[in-house]
């Protein structure tokens, strides 16, 4: 590593007024390092095993429970050898973008595999599920046009308003009256509702059979992020929509593999007119690289596994009641968690880097999340489960959880 010791921005600067340096903000960032000295830092942590319900860092086993590989196929072996052999036939990556050179004929299975599961006419391959929001949200919404979001929406989705050039509006979270006074108010602009379909540290599902009805009462579009709903949700685990039975109403999903899809990599499924400008339009699609043919061939494998074996979903879903319940028994609060997605609600920050650290020193991966992530004085402690966790998992994430959360006093 090269350390630029002793480097002074400003010699050389002559008789020229100087700038402020822009790297001071570096210099003056030291709360990351204060937690480091504290031992309580809990990012960038080296897993020297592969992923699965149970991990190794350093040197030892631990309870993976900050995972969001929902169905537990990203250690699959049928997904990986598909992987393997698309890296046989095609080679580690694209060299170029969809728009030119990067388009392989497995881009284009995926994609009709995508459309048909998902019960739409057409899917478009990102190599990102951030880009793919980045990327819809961004070429759909112009400058006269407005998008609504719920507060609690992910970060590419805040990130994907900014980009674009329209008005953006926020209704609070999962309230659909607060969305139906501001498309009233904002009634002569184009609008893109756009929510999660499981929110991603809540675990909560986005009130759709609510929401329908007022966007199309104001003749507005919905886009719905399945990331987290997608494997999970509904009979077939196609998400969201169908969970609800509203499978022909939602106008845009999007979705990821980085999570039950077992990969990296992201789409957007809708009518054929919606993705044929997409296609034409979509900045971070046509000026980045194409989504390499291991991860294709890896998420439609998974794919294939979601479609012949629900046992792995009902296997998620016992896991996850097993768990709701539990944690509420011991004295938890969960908030609305009705996925396998359970936040542990503790509101203090230190508290929360205490308590994962505690967490970790019992055998328990969990995921603390601050703010920015969550609001001010709601940090919480996100835990998310597997098909593939047994009961003897989940039993040591509860004594652990019940040990750790009445030394901190969180119960
Ligand atoms: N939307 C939601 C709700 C997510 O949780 C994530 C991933 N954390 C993304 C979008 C971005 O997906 P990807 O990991 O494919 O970039």
């Amino acid at each position: 590593m090269k350390h630029k010791v002793g480097y002074d921005p400003q010699a050389g600067a002559g008789e020229a007024p100087s700038h402020p340096d822009l790297f001071d903000k570096c210099r003056r960032y030291t709360r990351a390092r204060e937690v480091m000295a504290a031992g309580l830092y809990p990012y960038f942590h080296e897993i020297e095993s592969g992923q699965g319900p149970e991990v190794r860092i350093e040197g030892r086993p631990v309870v993976m429970v900050g995972s969001n590989d929902y169905l537990g196929l990203t250690n699959h072996p049928r997904v990986k050898e598909a992987a393997i052999e698309a890296i046989r036939r095609y080679g580690t990556g694209c060299a170029g973008s969809r728009f030119l050179n990067g388009t392989l004929s497995i881009h284009h299975q995926l994609e009709e595999r995508l459309a048909d599961f998902l019960r739409q006419e057409a899917a478009i391959v990102f190599p990102t599920g951030f880009q793919a929001n980045l990327g819809a949200i961004s070429a759909l919404v112009g400058k006269p046009d407005m998008v609504v979001i719920d507060k609690l929406n992910h970060a590419s989705i805040f990130d994907g308003c900014r980009l674009s050039f329209g008005q953006i509006r926020k209704f609070r979270h999962n309230d659909m009256e607060n969305l139906n006074r501001i498309l009233a108010t904002h009634s002569d602009q184009a609008a893109l509702i756009v929510v999660d379909g499981v929110f991603s540290m809540e675990g909560d599902i986005v009130d759709l059979p609510a929401l329908m009805p007022v966007a199309r009462r104001h003749g507005a579009r919905v886009m719905v992020d399945d990331a987290h709903g997608l494997g999970v949700l509904g009979a077939g685990g196609r998400g969201t929509a169908e969970h609800f039975g509203m499978e022909d109403e939602v106008d845009l999903i999007m979705g990821t593999y980085s999570k039950s899809l077992a990969t990296v990599g992201g789409f957007l499924a809708a009518s054929e007119e919606v993705v044929h400008f997409l296609k034409h339009s979509a900045r971070p699609l046509i000026f980045s690289a194409s989504l390499p043919p291991g991860s294709a061939a890896a998420a439609l494998a998974a794919l294939d596994i979601i479609e012949a074996e629900p046992e792995r979903r009902e296997r998620l879903w016992a896991n996850t009641r097993k768990m709701a319940a539990a944690f509420k028994a011991l004295g938890f609060d969960i908030g609305h968690s009705q996925t396998p997605v359970i936040p542990v609600r503790v509101g203090d920050e230190l508290k929360v880097l205490k308590m994962w650290r505690r967490l970790f020193d019992e055998g328990v991966f969990a995921s603390p999340v601050l703010p920015p992530a969550v609001p001010p004085g709601m940090a919480l402690m996100r835990t998310s489960y597997m098909a593939t966790h047994t009961d003897a998992h989940l039993e040591r994430v509860l004594s652990a959880f019940e040990k750790v959360g009445r030394e901190l006093a969180v119960i």
